[in-house]
C-alpha cells in the first residue's frame, strides 16, 4: 500500500475559496440558495463554504444537511449492496430554491441520485448543482458535477482519503494505491 497526498491544506482553503465564489457568480448572489451538505464529511465542507459565500457576499446562506446512507462507505468498497437509504430527519425548504449540494469525493454517483431523490421528495427546487472536493471518476449514473475541487483520475482500486480538520484533526487529500 502506497500513499500520495494530492491536496493539502493550502490547496483544500484555496479550492473551497474558488468553489464559494464560482458558486455566487454561477448564481449571481446567493438569492435562494441553499447549501445543502451529504454526510459525513460533506457536511463539513458545506459549512465552510456557505461561510465563504456568507464573508463574499456579507450574508448569511441557507445551509442544511442531508444524511445519505451510502452503499459505498468512506474507504469502504462494496459493490454490492445497492440500495442507499436517506434518513430525512427534517426535510429541508427546497421549494423553488437553488439547492447546491457538496459532497467529499465523487465516485459512481449513486450517493447524489439517492440525494437528488430525498430532495425532490422535499419538494420542487428550482434546480440542483453538485459541489465536490473530488470528482475521482468511474460514474455509473448520467451525473457530473458544476462544481470541483480537484479531478483526480484513478483506476477502481485506489481510494481517496479525504482527511478533514473537524473530524481527522487535518486538511488533506491523499490517493491510495492498494
Ligand atoms: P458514489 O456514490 O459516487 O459511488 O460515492 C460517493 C460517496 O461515497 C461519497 O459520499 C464519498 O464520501 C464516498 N466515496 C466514494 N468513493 C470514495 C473514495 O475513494 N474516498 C472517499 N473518501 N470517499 C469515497
Ligand atoms: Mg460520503
Amino acid at each position: 500500500e502506497e500513499s500520495l497526498v494530492i491536496m493539502d491544506e493550502q490547496a483544500i482553503r484555496r479550492a473551497l475559496i474558488r468553489i464559494a465564489h464560482e458558486i455566487v457568480e454561477r448564481n449571481k448572489g446567493i438569492e435562494n440558495c441553499i447549501i445543502v451538505g451529504i454526510r459525513t464529511r460533506g457536511i463539513y465542507l458545506a459549512r465552510r463554504i456557505a461561510e465563504k459565500i456568507s464573508e463574499i457576499e456579507s450574508k448569511a446562506v441557507d445551509y442544511g444537511e442531508l444524511d445519505v446512507t451510502a452503499y459505498r462507505d468512506d474507504r469502504e468498497t462494496n459493490a454490492t449492496k445497492s440500495n442507499q437509504q436517506v434518513n430525512n430527519s427534517n426535510s429541508l425548504p427546497v421549494q423553488e430554491k437553488k439547492v447546491i449540494l457538496v459532497d467529499d469525493v465523487l465516485y459512481t454517483g449513486r450517493t447524489i441520485r439517492a440525494a437528488m431523490d430525498a430532495i425532490m421528495h422535499m419538494g420542487r427546487p428550482e434546480n440542483i448543482q453538485l459541489a465536490v472536493l473530488v470528482d475521482r471518476g468511474h460514474r455509473e449514473l448520467p451525473i457530473r458535477p458544476d462544481f470541483v475541487g480537484k479531478n483526480v483520475p484513478t483506476s477502481k482500486q485506489e481510494e481517496i482519503h479525504a482527511a478533514l480538520s473537524e473530524i481527522d484533526n487535518e486538511d488533506k487529500v491523499t490517493i491510495i494505491h492498494n
